[in-house]
């Protein structure tokens, strides 16, 4: 826990400015504040896009936004520590999945890197139709605009530098809103990018009022793109307000995980239990729901139950803690009240099902019908439900039958139920033998359905935040 407060003010226009108006962030596991932030509003933020339009008149060249981005990550390395430590005091996140937020924090800057120095259009064929006999034709790669970037609480330094880092690969200058709830984050990750040499206006943080700053991002017309990341009640309203700018929805899912017979039980059961439970069940592809072929069930359940049993669950601070608390007193409150549900709607709760100490033991509940809440709504908690399955035909149509597409995962040693999964499954991403939590950083990354409607990964960030523009030469006679 952090010994003193941090005061941190906004960003803003290559300044660090104050407000007169300051809010608190707590430790969600302490309630001690942790930082006290300067609150942004609607000016702050017209001067924010003001400075990025005005930056992105001079643009800055390719190999100088690759060094600023390299330089981020080296600072990201050398101040792992610090990083790690705010992370966790910010979200109440385990200092285990806190050091991996902050390692793959460098590998996204340095992946964003290498996509501003391949940035280029293609060559057009014009001689493949009549009419382009004689002419020379090929596409620029050109920045999309001011970007609008507002980023969730639940990885508030890697899901920023997925918005930070393949902006500024891509040539545009950012306006970011991160979650109220951790802001310090992201607050240090600008401090970084100025040290890196970021010119003033490239990149501003507003932190603050959602509303007024989410009003602002949608109503002026200088910004072009908005990249969400969070929940779809947010998210798809506000591609609803702002239907000329493009919107790009990274959401939830209610992950899936299907446990064939013939599967390694011992690894599905030791990553599963890792990977329910991994910051309280508050990744976008926390594993959610786990639906396992009837002939393997008590067999899985015997392996699953005593790894979800030796998870280590209490104060995120200590090196050795699995699982701490979730983010706030609202979020305990629902999860504990969809637990009730599930347990009054005939669901059986195997382990855990309560709170102890203030902090919701991990929960597994098994016989969950598909109209509890914890089978068909993102939990965002401690809680995986465990169901028995007559073939994995069935699993896949339970797997599906939710309105989210982010990842899911199959568990099988045979390549045809693999590929059939694979095929079959209507998710953004499918995992063979590793549960669906899996992300490395430079893979394309987003859901179908209510999940989202882009792809996150530098390479693919760096396409969805810049345009094609054609040049057509008439070659001389
Ligand atoms: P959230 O409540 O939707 O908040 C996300 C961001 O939106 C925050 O910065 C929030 O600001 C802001 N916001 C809220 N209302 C707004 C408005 N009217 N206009 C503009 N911005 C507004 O989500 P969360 O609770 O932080 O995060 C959890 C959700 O994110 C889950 O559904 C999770 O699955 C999803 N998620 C998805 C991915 C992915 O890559 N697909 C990754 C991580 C998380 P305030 O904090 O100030 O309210």
């Amino acid at each position: 826990m952090a010994t003193t407060a941090l005061e941190r003010k906004l960003f803003v226009a290559g300044e660090w400015v104050e407000t007169g108006d300051w809010f608190e962030v707590r430790s969600p596991y302490s309630g001690e504040v942790v930082g006290r932030v300067a609150k942004a509003g609607a000016e702050e933020t017209k001067r924010a896009i003001d400075a990025a339009e005005s930056a992105m008149r001079e643009p800055l060249p390719a190999h100088k936004r690759a060094e600023i981005l390299v330089r981020v990550a080296m600072a990201l390395g050398r101040r792992h520590d610090e990083v790690a430590r705010l992370i966790s005091d910010e979200a109440g996140k385990p200092m285990k999945a806190a050091r991996l937020e902050a390692k793959r924090a460098m590998s996204t800057y340095t992946f964003a890197a290498v996509e501003a120095r391949k940035l280029a259009g293609e060559m057009v064929p014009m001689d493949a139709a009549q009419a382009g006999e004689g002419k020379l034709a090929f596409t620029l790669r050109q920045p999309i605009g001011v970007v609008g970037a507002i980023s969730p609480f639940n990885f508030p330094l890697n899901l920023v530098a997925h918005k930070l880092a393949p902006a500024l690969a891509a040539g545009c200058a950012v306006v970011l809103k991160p979650a109220s709830q951790t802001p310090l984050s992201a607050l240090l990750l600008a401090e970084l990018e100025e040290e890196a040499g970021l010119p003033p206006g490239w990149l501003s943080v507003v932190a603050g009022s959602s509303s007024e700053i989410g009003d602002v991002l949608v109503e002026d017309e200088r910004v072009k793109a908005i990249t969400f990341t969070g929940s779809g009640a947010v998210g798809w309203k506000l591609k609803e307000r702002a239907p000329k700018k493009k919107v790009n929805l990274e959401l939830g899912n209610a992950t899936p995980v299907i446990v064939a017979a013939d599967a390694d039980l011992d690894a599905a059961a030791k990553a599963l239990a890792a990977n329910s439970f991994s910051f309280a069940g508050q990744s976008c592809i926390s594993v959610q729901r786990i639906y396992v072929e009837r002939s393997a069930y008590d067999e899985f359940l015997q392996r699953f139950l005593p790894a979800v049993g030796a998870l280590n669950v209490g104060d995120p601070g200590d090196e050795d803690t699995d699982v701490g608390p979730v983010i706030d007193a609202d979020a305990k409150e629902r999860i504990l009240a969809w637990i009730e549900e599930a347990r009054s709607g005939g669901a059986e709760v195997l382990a855990g099902g309560e709170e102890r100490d203030d902090l919701i033991q991990p929960t597994v509940i098994g016989h969950a019908g598909p109209e509890l809440k914890v089978s068909c709504e993102e939990v965002f908690g401690p809680v995986v439900t465990v169901n028995a399955v007559d073939s994995v035909d069935e699993a896949i149509e339970l797997a599906n039958s939710t309105r989210y597409g982010l990842q899911a995962g199959v568990f099988t040693r045979s390549l045809e139920t693999a590929l059939r999964a694979a095929r079959e499954l209507e998710f953004g991403g499918i995992t063979v033998n590793e549960a669906p939590t899996f992300r490395s950083d430079q893979m394309p990354y987003g859901g179908v359905k209510d999940s989202g409607n882009t792809r996150e990964g530098p390479h693919y960030a760096v396409r969805e935040l810049t345009e094609e523009r054609l040049v057509v030469l008439t070659l001389p006679s």
